[in-house]
């Protein structure tokens, strides 16, 4: 990927979203690149296993569909040119006049790419939770374990429980029991009253994301007859174990303990848009869900405050991959328009439809975040629990240092929390959480520093 001209239209992120925006540019005459860390497209919901694999039964489950046409039109693009295996570190907006820079970590090393248009759909992260025994190996984000079971067909445990208030984890359960995998329970924190009934009082209405639900019923329907149990109103408390998770602890509404024998949890709370490459590139970011997470904001061509740098996915706040690849097709429409590729009245004739379907979808998307909303079930973590993993900063060291500061970077300077590998992804909402409590997390937060991936010095220098 040597340096060359510029591309006029670069895509960051080639999952739901990044290919959407590409198949609306692609037959335009451009120069079009989408680069991505993982080596095949797909993104997160979709990601493949390595083209050396045979994979017959990957992904069959229906809902999954149509996303998978989709990826079969993007890898058949003429004219998309795909850089995988290579991970942005940084945006250099406006490098040269109508030119945006990036510096790109390829396998061959670290180059500059050149680019009239950039698009910035990097996807979103799971949510993470610390408590006590969250550092254990065998302890994972439910996305983190789904990742080997998509990828690899590899199930990373024997007796895996599943814990949180996202219904993504009965899904997960499912591909689990399907990749040969024993699931022992899935966990809901919340009554199972407060996880149906939002749905249920919609459904007359012809709710948009019956997809989502009846794919999330049906895996419900399948871990019923292969025996795992689905719970609901458990908390959980902490992880047990010495060298390794051997037991998950939760707490029952009254008050007493149940202690699950397992060897693998996967906490399942919701997800925060990746955030780290807009807000590095200074894009003006906003507060979005319940989670109260950083987006990119944008207007309604998907084009953030820096003219030139488009945003879309969940880059711009978490709704599903329906509404990425909506976001994405705006994204398209709205450079091929700034690229004069396109009339205005032809663009806003192309969008209204799109604009209607978002609407109902981030409606959905709305009903889905309240109903997974996290705020009153963390757990209580005492001062030992690590709370940055990658500096091993515990709670303790956070809370001292809060009594003599009052911003995140003020914390990272003085106990290392968030300098690490992972640059805050790991700490950084926990520790907003911490300073401004269960839901209101108004602090800027750390400040985004190059690269936003850790990259072997060698690779930058030479
Ligand atoms: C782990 C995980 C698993 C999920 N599984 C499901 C599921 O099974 N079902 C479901 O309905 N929803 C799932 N979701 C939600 C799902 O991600 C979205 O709804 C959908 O994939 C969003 O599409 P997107 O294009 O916005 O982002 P993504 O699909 O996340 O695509 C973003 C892409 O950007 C790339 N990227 C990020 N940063 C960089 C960088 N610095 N340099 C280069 N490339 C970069 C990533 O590798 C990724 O391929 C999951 C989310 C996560 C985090």
């Amino acid at each position: 990927m040597a340096e060359c001209a510029p591309y006029d239209v670069l895509i960051v992120g080639g999952g739901p979203a990044g290919q959407a925006a590409a198949l609306r540019l692609h037959g335009a005459g451009l120069k079009i690149g989408v680069v991505d860390e993982q080596p095949r497209p797909g993104g997160q919901i979709l990601r493949q296993p390595p083209a050396t694999f045979v994979a017959a039964d990957w992904m069959e489950e229906r809902s999954y569909r149509p996303l998978k046409r989709q990826l079969g039109r993007f890898e058949a693009a003429p004219d998309v040119e795909w850089l995988g295996g290579s991970s942005v570190l940084g945006i250099e907006p406006g490098s040269a006049p109508g030119v945006h820079g990036l510096t790109v970590a390829t396998p061959e090393g670290a180059t500059g790419i050149r680019t009239r248009r950039l698009l910035v759909a990097t996807g979103c992260y799971d949510m993470p939770l610390p408590l006590a025994g969250w550092t254990l190996p065998g302890l994972f984000t439910t996305g983190g374990l789904q990742a080997f079971v998509k990828s690899q067909g590899f199930v990373p445990g024997q007796r895996i429980v599943l814990v949180g208030t996202h219904p993504l984890q009965l899904l997960v359960a499912r591909q689990v029991l399907q990749a040969g995998g024993r699931v022992e329970r899935v966990v809901f924190v919340q009554p199972r009253s407060a996880l149906l009934r939002p749905f249920l009082r919609r459904a007359g209405g012809g709710l948009v994301g019956g997809n989502a639900l009846l794919a999330a019923a049906r895996a419900w329907r399948d871990l019923g007859a292969a025996g795992t149990k689905v719970a609901f109103g458990l908390k959980p408390v902490r992880v047990a174990g010495e060298q390794h998770v051997s037991g998950l602890v939760l707490a029952r509404s009254d008050g007493t303990e149940e202690h699950l024998e397992c060897d693998a949890v996967g906490l399942c709370f919701g997800f925060l848009p990746q955030s780290d490459l807009p807000r590095m590139a200074g894009l003006a970011m906003e507060r979005q869900g319940r989670l109260r997470a950083f987006s990119a904001r944008h207007d309604e061509w998907m084009e953030s405050d820096v003219a030139g740098i488009f945003v879309a996915g969940e880059t711009t706040g978490v709704a599903g991959a329906d509404a990425a690849c909506v976001k994405g097709a705006l994204a398209g429409l709205g450079m091929l328009h700034s690229l004069g590729r396109i009339s205005e009245p032809s663009a806003r004739k192309e969008a209204a439809p799109l604009r209607r379907r978002l609407a109902r979808l981030l409606a959905f998307a709305d009903l889905l975040d309240r109903v997974a909303d996290p705020s009153g079930c963390y757990p209580e973590v005492d001062d030992q629990t690590i709370l940055c993993r990658c500096e091993d900063v515990t709670y303790g060291s956070v809370r001292a240092a809060l009594g003599t500061c009052g911003s995140a970077n003020a914390v990272k300077l003085l106990t290392r929390c968030g300098m690490g590998p992972c640059q805050g992804r790991n700490c950084e909402f926990s520790l907003l959480r911490l300073m401004h409590g269960p839901s209101r997390c108004e602090d800027a937060g750390f400040t985004v520093r190059f690269p936003v991936r850790p990259v072997p010095i060698g690779d930058l220098t030479g």
